[in-house]
């Protein structure tokens, strides 16, 4: 009787196994047409400086699947990689942000920071990364320093005399460049000192535990190892008034989270760009 369960179960499991991976296989085959059915669509959310004047704003994708709905980008990132597609997803992304960068110009809206635009791994792989970056922005006559790259430590790591060539060559040109989710890796501060960046982002995970105690002994760290690399600090996923005035009273520098603004569409975008548009007070900043 217990054989018969067991086999029972077994079948079961291999079974909802089986369509999972039809599941997935699905979902990488709308993933590839994505692109040319108009399912990508750019979301924006602000990054405030501490007075709440804009810094400027990550770019975030959205999926929109007529088959499996919306889909989060913690879902369908891992799936570009893995297949390759991350590759044209990554460019588009790009593009597409210059493109809105241009179209803000054009149409006087009052866009005075940058679009901070995530790379991947795979991406930054590539030989002409840095090539193909510049060129794109060289080609639509936009300042450099409208955007920015947002890379995290899974990409910088593997190959670090040519990663260290690579954001050479970036921010020479005049690209700022953020380090993603930091603290979430392995290894982190031996080679923070070796490698060309602007900006640290503290992950969503630290800033959690920010309000809950007195006590927030990592976010305090990656304040101030970045202040004394002389880097800015943004501080990710901030979600009450007690986080943002911790984060403050600690000496960070730049802020993103619900609690100023949620990832939002185009329009609604320029819309909070017109009711942010004041100058920073110099007085606040440090
Ligand atoms: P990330 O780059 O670390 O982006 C921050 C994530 O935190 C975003 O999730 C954002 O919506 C979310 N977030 C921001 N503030 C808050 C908050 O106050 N509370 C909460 N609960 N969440 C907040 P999202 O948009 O789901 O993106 C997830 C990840 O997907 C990103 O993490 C990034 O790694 C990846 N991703 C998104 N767009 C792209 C893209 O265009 N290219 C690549 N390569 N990766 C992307
Ligand atoms: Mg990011
Ligand atoms: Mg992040
Ligand atoms: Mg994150």
């Amino acid at each position: 009787k217990a054989k018969s369960n067991g086999r029972g179960r077994y079948t079961v499991y291999e079974h909802s196994l089986e369509k999972v991976a039809q599941e997935r296989m699905k979902m990488q085959q709308a993933l590839k047409n994505a692109i040319a059915n108009e399912e990508l669509l750019l979301f924006f959310q602000p990054q405030v400086r501490q007075d709440g004047s804009q810094f400027g704003a990550e770019v975030l994708l959205r999926w929109f699947s007529p088959i499996f709905g919306f889909v989060s980008p913690t879902k369908f990132i891992p799936l570009a990689e893995e297949t390759g597609l991350i590759h044209s997803i990554g460019e588009w992304v790009f593009n597409q942000s210059l493109h809105c960068i241009e179209q803000w110009q054009k149409n006087s809206i009052p866009f005075k920071g940058h679009l901070s635009v995530n790379v991947s791994a795979w991406q930054f792989a590539l030989p002409a990364f840095a090539d193909d970056i510049i060129r794109a922005v060289n080609n639509k006559g936009i300042k450099p320093s409208s955007v920015m790259l947002e890379v995290t430590e899974t990409g910088l790591l593997i190959d670090i005399p040519d990663t260290i060539q690579k954001l050479s060559q970036i921010r020479k040109f005049g690209i700022e460049i953020a380090l993603d989710d930091f603290g979430t890796g392995y290894s982190s501060m031996a080679y923070l000192r070796d490698l060309p960046l602007d900006l640290l982002k503290i992950d969503k995970t630290f800033i959690d535990e920010l309000g809950k105690s007195d006590h927030s002994p990592i976010t305090e760290s990656i304040i101030s190892i970045g202040r004394s690399m002389h880097l800015s600090v943004i501080a990710e996923g901030v979600e009450t008034l007690e986080q943002s005035n911790r984060l403050a009273a600690l000496g960070c520098h730049i802020y993103q989270g619900y609690y100023y603004a949620k990832p939002m569409s185009e329009d609604d975008f320029v819309a909070w760009l017109f009711t942010h548009n004041h100058s920073p007070n110099i007085a606040l900043l440090s």
